[in-house]
């Protein structure tokens, strides 16, 4: 009897142990390197909208956070967070002082124009296209790096089933991703059809013509915006939604199906490029190149897609608007919707996704001013130059020495600095930089070469500056505004030009079923340590000047 009990107790400890430990000693799913590598990146896609929208997110941006490894607080280490370095994040994981794209444009210290990133006016850039006007041509030349895909397509094995392809609206942030050996397709503005460049392709590939030719009007056709859920549902119920008093358009673009959208003096290109429909048709070019590709036997591909519908957008109605959240809805739809297709071609488990943002973005002053927060606003740049034109002009007899203003900093004049003498000149800059230091919406001041001395640690947002200095590509005096201001060329809507939470902050997401557990990692991380980490994930050489470590979640 009691030989029996204990023969029973035993086999009741053995059935326990086991349901115990099965989880320990059961070896862990075999990961299947991927076959193909998704990167969704959601152009000003800041992390705020996260927490105020996920009750409505219902497809594929859902179904990313309900799989995936999410980063919680995921930052650009960028006082300026614009697209073209916000994207080289993404693409070289390294910073603007390495790879050189200090920020979307820079001003030549010779005449003062702007020079654009991606603006190449050498043979190489020439843009592939039939008819139009003549228009500055476009390459990566100003990076001074490599990128993902170029580590990707460098790798000898597996060269002829190898290809990464960048997808965009508009040519810089695409032209960031692929690097010098991916392929950037965007779409021009003067046609409204996908082109490249000569640093891409000889000329534009035929399956490329034929997508044009099917696609020939949609940017010209009439636009409507159907929202995506009913509009007067609780999707879209958030304060000032509807404020268009601080709009840079003063109307809305939402008609539903009723009327064509119109607003007077903006182009249909224009229009189209900020509406929903414009990221469908970039993710049909997306799928027309994916069968393609598997057509031609490439079937180890990775793919970068830049949406910018979202910035465009953004720019105008600021990240309270109901345009915003819209786009964003209908983002959420056209992302499950280019899964199905991805995962229907390849398996979900050969397949790995990476979510993400370039950078995010400020609210528009007036309106945060207008919730309570009265510290927040925004200085027009021509009217602070024109000031500090005036103090110099009395004091020193100098007319017109400050030339320009881009987000965080201003341009002298080159040759009157010079011709002043150094200790002239210093007094010059050091009065200018006592004014800045006084205005209401800056909190402090630089000269170049000083912020270029002083030790900063990593999470200091004054680094953040640091890490855009670049050769000649930065200005003389750099500014850090207060919280929820704007120091801009523009009168009305919004940027992100600040070291701030809101423009810095954005969502990272990881995903490749089966491979990795769905997690939550609430750690400080950096968005350049994407480009390690993927590099890791496909057994690549990461990006050669990237710094940073991989992301900690990921094994
Ligand atoms: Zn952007």
């Amino acid at each position: 009897m009691y030989k029996y009990s204990f023969a029973l107790l035993l086999c009741a400890v053995i059935a326990l142990v086991s349901v115990v430990c099965i989880p320990i000693i059961t070896q862990p799913a075999k990961k299947t390197p991927p076959h193909i590598t998704v990167v969704f990146i959601l152009d000003q896609f800041a992390y705020n909208y996260l927490p105020k929208l996920k009750p409505f997110l219902r497809y594929g941006i859902k179904s990313l956070l309900d799989k995936g490894v999410v980063y919680d607080d995921a930052h650009h280490p960028l006082a300026v967070p614009e697209t073209s370095p916000g994207h080289h994040s993404i693409s070289t994981g390294s910073l603007p002082t390495y790879h050189g794209v200090a920020y979307n444009s820079w001003t030549s210290l010779i005449d003062y124009t702007k020079i654009r990133y991606e603006t190449d006016l050498s043979p190489r850039g020439d843009i592939l296209r039939a008819t139009g006007e003549i228009q500055p041509g476009a390459s990566p030349h100003n990076t001074t790096v490599d990128g993902l895909s170029d580590q990707f397509m460098r790798l000898s094995r597996e060269q002829n089933r190898r290809a990464a392809y960048s997808f965009s609206l508009k040519m810089h942030p695409v032209i960031s991703c692929a690097n010098r050996l991916g392929k950037a397709l965007w779409l021009d503005s003067k046609t409204g059809l996908f082109t490249s460049s000569k640093a891409y392709f000889d000329k534009l590939p035929a399956w490329v013509e034929s997508f044009n030719k099917i696609h020939h009007d949609a940017t010209t056709k009439p636009l409507y915006w159907k929202t995506a859920y009913p509009p007067h549902s609780k999707a879209y119920a958030f304060p000032h939604s509807r404020n268009y008093s601080y709009a840079a358009y003063p109307t809305s673009m939402i008609t539903e199906d009723t009327k064509p959208i119109v607003i007077p003096g903006v182009s249909a290109h224009e229009l189209f490029v900020r509406s929903p429909q414009s990221s469908e048709l970039l993710f049909d070019l997306a799928k027309a190149s994916v069968n393609h590709l598997q057509h031609e036997g490439k079937d180890r591909l990775l793919l970068f897609i830049s949406l910018s519908n979202l910035d465009l957008c953004g720019h105008m109605y600021g990240p309270d608007s109901v345009e915003c959240i819209d786009i964003i809805y209908h983002l959420d739809k056209q992302i499950a919707d280019f899964m199905h297709f991805i995962n229907t071609k390849f398996g979900a488990k050969n397949v790995l996704y990476a979510l993400t943002a370039d950078h995010g973005v400020c609210p528009i002053p007036e309106i945060t001013a207008q919730k309570g927060y009265h510290p927040a606003k925004r200085i027009v740049a021509k009217k602070i130059i024109a000031e500090m034109n005036d103090l110099v002009e009395k004091k020193y007899r100098l007319s017109n020495f400050v030339k320009s203003y881009e987000p965080s900093f201003f341009i002298v004049d080159q040759q009157a600095l010079l011709a002043a003498g150094k200790e002239k000149g210093d007094q010059i800059m050091h009065d200018l930089k006592t004014f800045l230091i006084a205005q209401p919406a800056i909190k402090k001041a630089w000269l170049r070469q000083e912020i270029a001395q002083l030790p900063f640690q990593i999470d200091d947002l004054e680094q953040f500056y640091k890490n855009q200095l670049y050769k000649d590509r930065n200005g003389d005096l750099i500014i850090m505004t207060e919280p929820y201001s704007l120091i801009t060329n523009y009168e009305k809507g919004t940027s992100h030009s600040s070291p701030y939470e809101y423009d810095t902050h954005v969502p990272l997401i990881i995903h490749q079923e089966g491979a990795f557990k769905h997690t939550h990692i609430t750690e400080k991380v950096w968005i350049p340590q994407l480009p390690h980490t993927l590099a890791r994930i496909l057994g690549i050489v990461r990006p050669s000047a990237s710094p940073f470590k991989r992301l900690p979640g990921i094994v």
